[in-house]
């Protein structure tokens, strides 16, 4: 602040001083001049004490009147580089300790009271100091989200959690994320709004996409934001592209009732590159463990994952006092088909085999490939006899379809089934559940193979199937 004053009492007051002295001394001057116009005789205008005297007054009123302006204006001026000086102190030590309280331009603005050019600089510098506040409060924003969001690999959390906050930075009431994967367009999350999936349905949509360019369009007819009260047509919607090095991962669609603050639309881009950020290494946390859980041949989940899920859906049963069946299946003389046609082919079996169950199933069941030529599926909600039909239609299928092994060849395979099944009421274990589903196996195998067997009667220690 004292170079401030310094150089204010230096250079602007000095030269006022030297102005207004020069200036009463020069009046003091021509003054004995100037009263000969109104007949004041030569030899009293230019008498020594008279001269003395209008040379002193001069100097008296020039010094007068640089007191009277340097008392009026320095200190406005010194009031001014004062509240700066504070507003630039507070900034340092925010820099450094993240608290910009002490930066509130409610706190650090200066009164604009005057219409003059001090007004006008105290008006410049309340515009200026609301210009850092709002580039800091963006900022900040922005700095918060995406360190809110880098934490989230979980990718529909992530939506979750992202959408949400865009609508709360933006003011609007719905809002949805899509996102694009394998060439495909997915809702990721949405919120407040009535049939968001029609979105992607939306011919308007489909224009934009193909040009990744923020955009204000109009939402289907079906899609409205869903009030508590009623559901309304938003006046302004808002599209702006989720990108990653260049690349679009999705679009971040923004409904609002009132059009959105001219803020808003500048923003979005600077928030859609933290969110890139995080739904790329979502999207790689995705794929290694869709990677980690499923069989490289059949593509369903493999043993150790597919473990994990059948403890998840035993233990939800148990909470639940549901009933949850599970039932292993076993290819029929599979050791033949690999000898007599090869391994390649007995690898295109497999993958038949998995999908024709896999497409016999309802959505919550589970298939697991558990060994070589051994599928396990989980039934959650199934009682033993809604199981043995699901395993019958297995079976049946099984028998029923054609295996393609390569050229114009292809083979008849059978397959044998052993169903068990909990009603949730007694804790079991999966080893438990599997091991009495793989003595039912076994069963069916010794009674001649291609058959379901879901006996309730059979023995604990019945041998194994393998
Ligand atoms: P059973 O009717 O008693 O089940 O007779 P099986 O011949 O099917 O019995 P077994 O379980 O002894 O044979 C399983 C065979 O499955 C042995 C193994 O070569 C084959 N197999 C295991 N994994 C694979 C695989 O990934 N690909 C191929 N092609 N064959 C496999
Ligand atoms: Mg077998
Ligand atoms: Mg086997």
């Amino acid at each position: 602040m004292d170079f401030l004053r310094l150089d204010f009492s230096r250079h602007i007051f000095r030269a006022l001083a030297w102005g207004m002295v020069t200036l009463g001394l020069a009046m003091g001057a021509l003054f004995p001049l100037f009263i000969l116009v109104f007949g004041v005789p030569q030899d009293i205008a230019f008498s020594r004490s008279f001269i003395i005297s209008t040379l002193i007054a001069g100097f008296v009123v020039g010094n007068l009147n640089f007191l009277l302006a340097s008392r009026i204006v320095r200190p406005r001026l010194t009031r001014l580089a004062e509240r700066m000086q504070h507003v630039r102190n507070a900034m340092q030590r925010a820099t450094f300790s993240g608290d910009w309280s002490a930066c509130d331009p409610a706190d650090c603005r200066l009164e604009e009271r005057d219409e003059d050019e001090i007004g006008a600089v105290a008006k410049s510098y309340n515009a200026l100091l609301y210009a850092l506040h709002d580039a800091h409060r963006i900022e900040d924003r922005i700095r918060n989200f995406t360190a809110t969001l880098s934490s989230k690999l979980d990718l529909s959390e992530l939506g979750d959690q992202a959408l949400r906050l865009l609508m709360d930075l933006s003011n609007a009431q719905g809002g949805a994320l899509i996102l694009e994967r394998q060439g495909e367009w997915h809702l990721l999350a949405s919120h407040g709004l009535t049939s968001p999936a029609q979105i992607l349905e939306s011919p308007a949509f489909h224009t934009l996409r193909e040009s990744p360019k923020q955009t204000r369009m109009s939402l289907p007819p079906e899609v409205s934001v869903d009030a508590i009260l009623a559901q309304f047509k938003p006046s302004d919607v808002l599209l702006t592209p989720i990108l990653n090095h260049g690349l679009t991962l999705g679009w971040c669609v923004l409904a609002s009732a009132t059009p959105f603050a001219e803020e808003t639309p500048r923003i979005m881009p600077l928030l859609m590159n933290g969110l890139g950020l995080a739904l790329n290494n979502a999207l790689l946390h995705d794929d290694l463990q869709r990677v980690a859980a499923l069989d490289p041949l059949t593509g369903i989940y493999n043993r150790r994952f597919g473990f994990k899920r059948l403890e998840e859906e035993l233990s939800r049963a148990e909470r639940n006092q549901s009933p949850l069946a599970a039932m292993i299946f076993d290819l029929d003389h599979f050791k033949r088909v690999n000898d007599t046609f090869g391994h390649l082919a007995g690898d295109r079996v497999l993958i038949r085999a998995a999908q024709l169950a896999r497409d016999l199933l309802r959505e919550g069941d589970v298939i697991l490939r558990y060994g070589g030529e051994e599928f396990v599926i989980v039934l959650p909600g199934a009682g033993l006899q809604d199981a043995r039909n699901v395993a019958e239609r297995v079976r049946f299928a099984i028998s029923q379809a054609e295996f393609p092994i390569g050229g114009d060849q292809s083979l008849k395979v059978t397959a044998s089934i052993g169903v068990c099944a909990t009603n949730g009421k007694q804790p079991i274990s999966a080893e438990a559940l599997i091991n009495a589903a793989d003595q039912r196996l076994y069963a069916a195998k010794a009674s001649g193979r291609n058959r379901v067997i879901a006996d309730e009667s059979l023995q604990e220690n019945t041998p194994s199937a393998h």
